[in-house]
């Protein structure tokens, strides 16, 4: 007997054909012997749906209550899926992020989980019920509930498999596994047999919407395995697990885009020590987070810094900005949106050379302009034109070698 977290996204269990479906998967597993604790998200577009509704009533819904709404959405689908299992005879219950024991810090909807206190989930289990938990929300020391940002509910599986020591941990999807690329958006995309968490993180966090990043991020920190698969088949999926000293021969293992960016340039500001600190420091206390920072320099004492953002964060870094080039003595901002940022990652990049060169050639050979430029150990981003960017993704896809095995 093993203890399992199986965790099902949105698309999973979309309606209530689906639901009953996954827990056909959920009865079949547990007549094999396994103690079953299952995470389930909100239907497919009812956190949208949600987020709409409260953003048509004020442009600037209160976080507190923006948590209290979108953790319904979860809400209804544990309790529609311990349903869905009581009509096949499981013994099952539903619990909400609470009732889980999940605790987390007191940040509205991008909460960090600080303890879970798995009791209950256990009592449960020895009683041998499958305990179905709501992804992406919890509770603070306030009593307050929270959510995990979005794509949350990877984080909750996760979590949820190193609290209650899972032998195995499932994040099921609407895709095989993680790909090379996004298959909707590259068709020979092929599907990974395995990936290093630090590949997994640079992909999630460049674009690739399969995983959280955080949820990542924190199976490395507590070196939990897990697979991602579909729900719809039962083909082997793709395990993501600490890096092995063979998965350096691949050079890249994988191409992300990111098309929520906006690229701010900040021109003619004093070439002067203090400048850099000054914009990005406004920044950092308005919580905008900053990606690729380019700075030129002119001949006549005046620089120009040009970075990315979240388009969310967008005009929060412009007000913020504002007060500080009257402090620095000059400049002007200008907002670019149409753009996006393509990475290319793989830990073989450790151990190569020529791997910028080999990009930025194919980008060029179908005349795609390269706007911004930044590297780390393992990843390569370029801004381009948002128009191309799919374009890109297939150029710098086909040009290492990822639609061949
Ligand atoms: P869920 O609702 O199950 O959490 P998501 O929509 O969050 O699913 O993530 C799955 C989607 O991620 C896929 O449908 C796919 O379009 C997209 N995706 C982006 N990049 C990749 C990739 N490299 N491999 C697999 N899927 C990817
Ligand atoms: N329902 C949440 C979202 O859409 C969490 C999740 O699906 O993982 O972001
Ligand atoms: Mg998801």
């Amino acid at each position: 007997m093993s203890r399992i977290v199986q965790k099902y996204g949105g698309t999973s269990v979309g309606d209530i054909e689906r639901i009953k479906r996954v827990a056909e998967r959920i009865k079949a597993v547990r007549e094999e012997g396994h103690e079953l604790v299952i995470v389930v998200s909100a239907r497919s577009g009812v956190t949208n749906e949600l987020l709409a509704r409260a953003r048509a009533i004020h442009e600037h819904p209160s976080e507190r209550e923006l948590d209290m709404l979108l953790a319904t959405g979860e809400q209804e689908t544990i309790a529609l899926t311990a349903i869905a299992l009581h009509a096949l005879a499981v013994p099952a219950v539903s619990y909400t992020g609470a009732q889980a024991g999940i605790f987390t810090d007191k940040v509205h909807t991008k909460a960090k989980i600080k303890t879970i206190n798995a009791r209950p989930i256990e009592r449960d289990l020895k009683a041998g019920k499958v305990v179905i938990v709501a992804g992406f929300q919890g509770i603070n020391e306030d009593g307050q509930i929270t959510t995990l940002g979005r794509g949350g509910s990877d984080l909750t599986a996760i979590a949820l498999a190193a609290a209650v020591q899972a032998d195995k941990c499932e994040i099921y999807t609407d895709v095989d596994g993680v790909y090379t690329a996004d298959p909707r958006v590259v068709k020979d995309a092929r599907k990974l047999d395995e990936i290093s968490y630090d590949e997994m993180l640079e992909l999630a966090s460049s674009g690739s919407k399969v995983m959280q990043s955080r949820s990542v991020e924190f199976a490395k920190k507590y070196n939990v395995v897990f697979e991602v698969r579909s729900s719809f088949n039962h083909n082997p999926g793709t395990i993501v697990k600490e890096e092995v000293a063979y998965m350096e021969q691949v050079v890249v293992r994988g191409v992300a885009v990111d098309k929520d960016q906006t690229k701010v340039i900040v021109s003619n500001i004093p070439d002067k020590p203090g400048s850099a600190a000054k914009v990005f420091r406004a920044l950092a206390d308005a919580s905008v987070i900053v990606d690729m920072i380019v700075q030129n320099v002119g001949r006549h004492g005046i620089a120009n810094l040009t970075f990315t953002v979240p388009q969310s964060d967008t005009a929060r870094a412009v007000k913020a900005l504002e007060p500080v080039l009257d402090e620095i003595g000059g400049g002007q901002v200008a907002v670019h949106e149409r753009i996006a940022k393509l990475s290319v990652v793989g830990v073989g990049m450790k151990t190569h050379s020529g791997v910028a060169a080999t990009l930025f050639q194919a980008l060029a050979d179908v005349g795609i302009n390269i706007d911004l430029i930044s590297t780390s150990e393992i990843k390569i981003s370029v801004v381009v034109d948002l128009d191309r960017a799919d374009e890109a993704v297939r150029a710098a896809h086909a040009v290492f070698g990822l639609d061949k095995v």
